[in-house]
């Protein structure tokens, strides 16, 4: 007797919302009544890692955490310190009274950039030169396990801007300055999250598994037409243009089961989206029924005001008011959390506002299975940067080469390279540094320069493992004319570009390819023929020198797999890439996308010649 009775008492009260048999509604109603507004609000914000501890989890009942740009927990970091520290978070919030489970979040925008040893795949500007969904799709579920590998459920991407300005240092987060070519992309967030099934309610969102992650398209809405390309700033469009050129990519994100929306730190007409009730509440959650959680930007709702922070608690209930869920705030969580507390309490934010956002939250973290496994273990590892996974981002930056030129009127096509010959040069401050290559939201927020933040392929050595091994390579970074001159060289393959830039650095008036890019360029390519490789993350002014060049490629922001940029150049594959945006000859021309009346580009957008794929004699036997 004693015995029946005191396990009875022991016996835990059966809990609804921690049983995964009940229906996901039931479970999110049945926690919400149990939670008090310190719980609630706590669920709300997000906070960087840098002030994330296992205390302050459970002290404050933190919903989530992020790495913010390159905040990583040490450098060259391996996949078991990010899953040992992500789980240590998690314990402290597993450890409250509830036990929710906290969603740590990060910027896998090209792979799961900030790690170490991860696959880097090509910015999405290259992505929308292939014009492939499937492509991208895979490339989202190959991002989704080298983030899992790390412990990581959730990336902020894709980022689903429609660039019209190239001048904005983020257009290379945006696949295109075509509305449609965005739309189609978003069959990256399948490849993230799983496909959704059939059966499943509209706007629902939907993480499929532990190899899977939670996706985020943003920045919601009219981030990439601000004006002149200002981060940040604001973009003056009628609702028919915003309708029909920013938000297309929206609806089939919601439709493919999107987890969350990151709104934009940009106006709309003058009002910042941070405040934006109509466009947050009305058109996302009740219009197109997003039934997924909104997120802030980073100190977005601070940026409400001018300058910003000037007026936090007038910032929290505006932005809370218009419909964000989660903020991301990132650092001053008691600041937040008080000023929140306060506004509910004094009924200037009604309860069911709080729910709404916690329902959304927990829908979330239900949906993807986080009550059941919410503790990273290390069965992915070895998925990041794996042999299969940089084999398709190197199909991935085959496909995005745009040939803009090959051959002039007089002179016969120079492209596909014999891989056999007696001596080339490859010259260029872009041959030889992956951290160029990579471009920004590379290990570190804006990115680096050099070969030694993470593993990769520079063009350099990409071309040296693929010409003839009697082939001479010469490797000079800014060779004058006259040692091009009198170097006997067959060709040069010249590569030149951008340094690299993220969001607030990276605006630009001029669009100028900085020096000495421009003289190794004209050095060279009025020496002997060249191919001249742009590394950018944009179109860039390159009309002063097109007729020196006897061979033009864009490359993008290619990432570690330099070996898809030579597979091509000497044919092993044919170029296929279609320009994704317009070039421009001169800046004053900007704003300049297809359509408009005095279209007058130097490269139209959706241009790209082809070439076919050679095959050398002694290949050709081997095959036979
Ligand atoms: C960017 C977002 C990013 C966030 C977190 C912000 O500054 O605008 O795109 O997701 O930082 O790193």
């Amino acid at each position: 007797v004693l015995w029946c009775c005191l396990t009875a008492s022991a016996k835990a009260e059966y809990m609804k919302y921690k049983d995964p048999k009940q229906p996901v509604a039931v479970r999110i109603q049945d926690l919400l009544d149990r939670m008090t507004l310190e719980e609630k609000i706590g669920q709300m914000v997000q906070i960087d890692r840098r002030v994330a501890s296992a205390e302050v989890m459970k002290k404050y009942f933190i919903g989530s955490v992020l790495s913010g740009g390159g905040s990583v927990p040490a450098p060259q970091a391996s996949a078991e310190v990010w899953i040992n520290m992500i789980n240590d978070f998690q314990r402290g919030s597993l450890s409250t009274r509830l036990g929710i489970p906290m969603i740590y979040g990060i910027d896998a925008v090209h792979g799961n950039n900030n790690v170490y040893k991860a696959t880097i795949f090509p910015h999405n500007i290259g992505l929308g030169a292939t014009r492939d969904p499937e492509l991208v799709k895979k490339i989202g579920a190959a991002t989704a396990l080298e983030t899992r590998a790390t412990g990581i459920p959730y990336t902020f991407a894709p980022c689903i801007a429609v660039c019209r300005d190239p001048r904005w240092g983020r257009c290379y987060e945006s696949y295109s300055e075509d509305p449609q070519i965005v739309q189609a992309m978003t069959e990256i967030i399948p490849g993230l999250q799983g496909d959704i099934p059939a059966s499943s309610p509209e706007g629902v969102p939907f993480v499929a598994g532990k190899k899977n992650v939670a996706a985020c398209a943003k920045h919601y809405v009219g981030d990439g037409g601000t004006t002149n390309g200002i981060d940040e700033g604001n973009t003056v469009i009628d609702w028919h243009g915003l309708l029909s050129i920013h938000m297309p990519g929206y609806y089939p994100s919601i439709i493919k089961g999107v987890s969350t929306i990151m709104v934009s730190y940009s106006s709309w007409n003058g009002i910042k989206m941070h405040a934006n009730r109509d466009l947050v509440t009305g058109f996302l959650k009740n219009t197109l029924r997003f039934r997924g959680f909104v997120i802030s930007d980073w100190e977005g709702i601070d940026r409400i005001t001018s300058p910003p922070h000037a007026n936090y608690t007038y910032s929290i209930q505006a932005g809370i008011h218009a419909g964000i869920d989660m903020v991301m705030v990132p650092y001053n969580y008691n600041e937040f959390i008080d000023g929140l507390t306060f506004l509910v309490k004094n009924n200037f934010i009604p309860m069911s506002r709080i729910d709404d956002a916690v329902t959304r939250i927990l829908r979330v973290k239900f949906v993807m299975g986080l009550f059941e496994n919410p503790l990273a273990d290390n069965s992915l590892v070895d998925q990041l940067g794996s042999q299969e996974h940089r084999e398709l981002a190197r199909e991935a930056v085959r496909r995005s080469l745009v040939l803009l030129k090959n051959g002039q009127s007089d002179h016969p096509p120079l492209l596909p390279l014999p891989k056999k010959t007696s001596k080339i040069l490859v010259a260029g401050s872009h041959a030889d540094n992956l951290g160029y290559q990579c471009g920004g939201w590379t290990i570190e927020w804006q990115g680096l320069s050099g070969n030694n933040l993470t593993i990769g392929t520079t063009i350099l050595t990409a071309i040296k493992n693929t010409v003839d091994s009697s082939t001479d390579v010469v490797y000079e970074e800014n060779p004058d004319t006259e040692f091009v001159k009198s170097s006997d060289f067959s060709y040069a393959i010249v590569v030149v570009g951008e340094h690299p830039y993220a969001e607030y650095d990276g605006d630009s008036m001029n669009l100028t390819i900085p020096d000495p890019g421009p003289s190794t360029i004209t050095n060279v390519c009025g020496a002997v023929k060249c191919v001249v490789i742009i590394i950018s993350g944009r179109p860039v002014v390159i009309q002063p020198y097109v007729d020196t060049i006897d061979a033009l490629v864009a490359a993008w922001l290619p990432g570690t797999e330099g070996q898809g940029v030579a597979d091509v150049l000497f044919g092993d594959y044919g170029f296929t890439g279609k320009l994704p945006r317009t070039w421009f000859k001169t800046v004053d021309q900007l704003p300049m996308n297809v359509g408009d009346p005095h279209y007058d580009p130097l490269f139209p957008f959706g241009f790209g010649l082809t070439t076919k794929p050679t095959k050398s004699y002694e290949e050709a036997i081997e095959v036979y």
